[in-house]
C-alpha cells in the first residue's frame, strides 16, 4: 500500500511530493487517512533552516498538525480514548507526539514531559523511519499501539480539526500550565494560529484584558474578533520599548499577569519579560527553535517572574479543547482561522504563503493547510 507524501530535503530545497510506502500496522495501531496538515511555525523553522539539527539534514516526511478519518483499526479497538464507540470512517483527532508510557514522567502522568527514552519515535513525521508515508503532509498517518485517539465532534469542520492537535491544544495547555485565573490580564505575543486561539481561550476563561501584539493587519483584526480587548500593532509601535510601554499603559503601570510567547523568535521572549507584572507568569511556547537568548537572571528573580517553558501537552486536553471549540463556535470566528488551503502537490506554495519573516502589513496568513487528498 502506498500514499503520497511531502518529502523535506535540506533546508532551502524544494519539498518533493512522492509516493512512498504506508508503514506496517502492528496489532493495536490505527491507520489514519489524513485530511490535512497545517503549516506550523515549527515546520517553517525547519524549512527555513533556523535550526541545524542533524535530523533536518536528511530526507523526512514533514508535518505534525493534522487530523483525519480512521482508515483501519487493529487489535480489536472498539472505542476512542474516552470510551466512545469508534469505527472505521470516524473523524478523529490525536496528539502528534507519542509519549512512551514507560518513563519517570509518564509514570507521574506528565506525558507532556516524556523523555521518549527507549521509544523509537517522538513524532509522526518520520525523521528516523523514512521512507514511510506518515507525517502530517502525507495521505496516511500511523498511530502506534496504545496511542490516544479522540472522536471529533460533528459540529467541527475538517479545517478546524486539522489545527486542533497542535496550535489549539498547545496554547490551551500553556494557559492551563500558567494557571490562568479569572480577572487576569493576558498579553499574547504573536497573533498567528496559536495566538488567535490563545486570545479566545483567555477571554473565554474570564481574563479582564487580552492584549494581542502583531505586525499584520489581518491577524490583529481576527484577534479582535476572537477575544482580544486591545491590540498593539507593531507598525505603530515599532520598538520593543514602545510595546512594553504600551502594555504598561494598558495595565495601569502594573504589567500583565500572564504573557504568552507564540512568535518563535528569541528577541520576543526578552521583550515579553518586561511586560510581566511582579510575581506574574511568562509562558514561552514558540521558541522551540527560535534561537537561544541569555536569560537576564537578576531581572527574573527580582521581578519574581515564573518562567514556564511549554512543549507538548497531556492528551486529555486535546479532547477538552475540541469540545470547547464547539461551545464557542458562535462566539468567536475560530473556524476562519485557516486562511489558505493548497493541495499536497502545491506544498511549496503553501510554505511560501505561510512564511511571515520579512512580510509586513497587508493581507496575511493565519494558518495554511495542505490537503493530501485534494
Ligand atoms: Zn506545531
Ligand atoms: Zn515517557
Amino acid at each position: 500500500m502506498k500514499g503520497l507524501a511531502g518529502i523535506f530535503q535540506e533546508a532551502g530545497k524544494e519539498i518533493l511530493v512522492e509516493e512512498i510506502d504506508v508503514p506496517e500496522l502492528e496489532e493495536g495501531s490505527v491507520l489514519i487517512r489524513n485530511m490535512g496538515g497545517a503549516v506550523c511555525g515549527s515546520d517553517l523553522h525547519g524549512w527555513r533552516g533556523d535550526n541545524d539539527k542533524p535530523m533536518r539534514k536528511k530526507r523526512f516526511v514533514g508535518g505534525h498538525e493534522c487530523a483525519g478519518v480512521v482508515d483501519r483499526l487493529t487489535g480489536g479497538i472498539s472505542t476512542d480514548s474516552m470510551g466512545r464507540p469508534l469505527e472505521e470512517g470516524d473523524r478523529v483527532v490525536f496528539p502528534f507526539f507519542f509519549p512512551c508510557q514507560r518513563c519517570y514522567q509518564c509514570s507521574h502522568g506528565e506525558m507532556h514531559a516524556c523523555t521518549y527514552r527507549g521509544h523509537p519515535r517522538m513524532r509522526g513525521d518520520s525523521w528516523e523511519d523514512y521512507p514511510y508515508c506518515d507525517g502530517g503532509f502525507a495521505q496516511y498517518y500511523k498511530l502506534p499501539r496504545n496511542h490516544w485517539i479522540f472522536k471529533a465532534p460533528e459540529e467541527i469542520p475538517d479545517s478546524a480539526m486539522v489545527t486542533a492537535n497542535c496550535s489549539l491544544t498547545q496554547v490551551a495547555w500553556a494557559l492551563h500550565q500558567a494557571k490562568l485565573r479569572f480577572g487576569d490580564t493576558v498579553v499574547v505575543q504573536g497573533a498567528g494560529g496559536l495566538g488567535i486561539y490563545a486570545c479566545a481561550i483567555a477571554a473565554d476563561s474570564g481574563a479582564s484584558q487580552v492584549i494581542a501584539i502583531d505586525g499584520q493587519d489581518a491577524r490583529l483584526s481576527l484577534a479582535s474578533r476572537c477575544g482580544a480587548s486591545s491590540t498593539i500593532d507593531m507598525k505603530e509601535f515599532p520598538t520593543p520599548q514602545s510595546r512594553v510601554e504600551r502594555v504598561m499603559e494598558l495595565t495601569r503601570g502594573v504589567g500583565a499577569d500572564v504573557v504568552v510567547e507564540v512568535v518563535g523568535v528569541a528577541a520576543a521572549a526578552l521583550e515579553g519579560l518586561d511586560m510581566v507584572r511582579a510575581g506574574g507568569r511568562y509562558v514561552d511556547v514558540g521558541n522551540i527553535s527560535g534561537g537561544s537568548y541569555e536569560l537576564p537572571g537578576s531581572k527574573v528573580i527580582l521581578n519574581q517572574t515564573q518562567w514556564i517553558g511549554i512543549m507538548h501537552y497531556n492528551p486529555w486536553i486535546l479532547d477538552a479543547a475540541v469540545n470547547w471549540l464547539v461551545r464557542v463556535k458562535d462566539k468567536y470566528p475560530l473556524f476562519d482561522l485557516v486562511s489558505h488551503t493548497f493541495p499536497l502537490t502545491r506544498i511549496n506554495e503553501a510554505f511560501e504563503t505561510a512564511e511571515w519573516v520579512g512580510k509586513e502589513g497587508g493581507s496575511s496568513a493565519t494558518r495554511v493547510v495542505v490537503q493530501p487528498w485534494a
